[in-house]
């Protein structure tokens, strides 16, 4: 890293000492921009890499609501509105008791980045709550997305930001979000949130878009390198809508998915995971990944121990998908991928390598499918919904998966094209950082000081 991009990361330190997974996010990108910065004196000249890493907004408010018992709860919700250059912000909503603040910034940083390397005009932003949906009747889900909606309303819209889902927010969630934002501003406004159900405004092939836009990812990847989906042994981190899409279309490709976990341990199967099962049990029931046994005795189930790596990552395999959530690979997982022989990871979720671990798969020879780029898929379906929305149509499943794969094609040539021009060799991360780097930072420099 040059001296001045050391200088900036040494001030976002000082001033968010206590948002460890920002500052992990931002480190990432400005130790792959130097020859960028280099090669662009105005950004220094300007301080646009200063004013890049500083969120334009951050709104953070009170979310009471009353459990079935009615006991008042209270949680924090948030809303990140990272930088709005090229569009409007776009980024899901997360409901999960690990959400803080840093997590906000560092998802709502990397998605503003990620939105640009789709090509369309999106910001990007981030937002959702420490509240818990396990264990939540149908009901609490319900009062506790109005309450939600009760103040993001006012800062929501569709040419202002708009929300999707993310960890905890499915279908379910986004509809009682969209009934009450419908309610309050009594107005239709379709394209205010995306990831709707297919009956009010949805968009065919959103649910199956993260996943399988991952694998249209990981297919040119591989193909560049002479490799190939074919008959490689698959596992997969995680069993919530990125893992299951991202299994599907790996088996379409001929691949063998032997593993999935949740967040208390993993199943494996080595006669292939039995998806329609998985579906059942995580996307009907909202069960435990270990219930995978009762049609399947013959299956293993292995428990995560707290402080240890994942059991799944254990399990050998030629291909690995993180899908589940950020730095489930560290330093020591990397290790253990790489003796087990992996070829190639891509990452389906966000941010879930470490820096040291990425530095080690790359140079150990692992082929990286970095988040920004490989996960995509998602956003890019949500802004092709929204132009639904806009023009009060709906394309066909194959014409949405249609423009998804060629989006993704793109994408995978715009980091393979920078990462060639910087002469990166196979390091996509960096190839990505720098493409989407570049967009947001040359609408900034337009746009003036502002
Ligand atoms: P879901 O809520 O559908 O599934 C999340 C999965 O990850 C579950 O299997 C869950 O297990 C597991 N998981 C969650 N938190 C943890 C944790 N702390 N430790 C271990 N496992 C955990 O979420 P998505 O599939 O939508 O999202 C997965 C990842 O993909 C996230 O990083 C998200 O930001 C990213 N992503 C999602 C997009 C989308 O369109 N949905 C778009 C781009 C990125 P359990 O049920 O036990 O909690």
């Amino acid at each position: 890293m040059s001296d001045y991009l050391e200088s900036v990361l040494a001030k976002v330190k000082e001033k968010n000492a206590h948002e460890s997974e920002f500052i992990q996010a931002v480190a990432e990108v400005l130790k792959t921009i130097k020859p960028l910065v280099e090669k662009e004196p105005i950004m220094k000249k300007t301080s646009l890499i200063e004013r890049l890493v500083e969120p334009e907004r951050i709104i953070s408010f009170r979310v009471s609501w009353m459990d079935d018992n009615g006991k008042i709860q209270v949680n924090k919700g948030y809303r990140v509105q990272f930088n709005g250059a090229i569009g409007p912000y776009k980024g899901g909503l997360r409901f999960h008791p690990s959400v803080n603040q840093s997590i906000m910034k560092f998802l709502a940083f990397e998605q503003t980045f990620k939105n640009a390397l789709t090509g369309l005009p999106i910001g990007g932003g981030k937002g959702g709550s420490d509240f818990d949906p396990k264990g939540k009747s149908d009901a609490e889900i319900m009062r506790f997305c109005q309450s939600f909606m009760n103040e993001l309303y006012r800062h929501i819209g569709h040419d202002i930001d708009v929300p999707a889902g993310d960890i905890g927010v499915g279908a379910r969630e986004v509809g009682y979000l969209f009934g009450q934002y419908r309610k309050i501003k009594n107005v239709y406004e379709a394209g205010v949130l995306t990831g709707k159900g297919l009956e009010y405004g949805g968009s065919l092939a959103r649910k199956e878009a993260t996943g399988y836009g991952l694998m249209y990812f990981m297919r040119e990847m591989l193909k560049a390198n002479n490799l190939e989906l074919k008959d490689k042994i698959v596992t997969i981190s995680g069993s919530g809508n990125v893992a299951i899409y991202a299994a599907q279309k790996a088996f379409e490709y001929g691949a063998k998915v032997v593993a999935m976990s949740d967040s208390t341990g993993c199943i494996y199967d080595e006669n292939g995971i039995d998806l329609e099962e998985i579906k059942r049990l995580k996307e009907v029931e909202r069960l435990r990944i270990k219930e995978y046994l009762q049609k399947h005795p013959n299956a293993q189930y292995m428990e995560n121990t707290e402080g240890q790596t994942p059991k799944v990552y254990t399990i050998k395999a030629e291909i690995v998908l993180p899908c589940a959530t950020q730095n489930d690979i560290n330093l020591e997982t990397a290790k253990l991928l790489v003796e087990n022989g992996v070829k190639a990871v891509g990452e389906g979720a966000n941010m879930p390598t470490t820096i040291d671990a990425i530095e080690y798969l790359i140079k150990n020879g692992v082929i990286l499918a970095p988040a920004k780029a490989a996960n995509a898929g998602g956003v890019a379906t949500s802004a092709l919904e929204m132009s639904q929305n806009s023009m009060r149509l709906s394309w066909t499943f194959e014409e949405v998966d249609k423009k998804l794969d060629c989006i993704m094609t793109n994408i995978f040539k715009a980091c393979s094209d920078t990462a060639k021009e910087y002469n990166l060799g196979i390091d996509y991360v960096a190839g990505a950082n720098i493409a989407g780097f570049k967009k947001v930072a040359t609408a900034m420099l337009a746009q003036g000081i502002i």
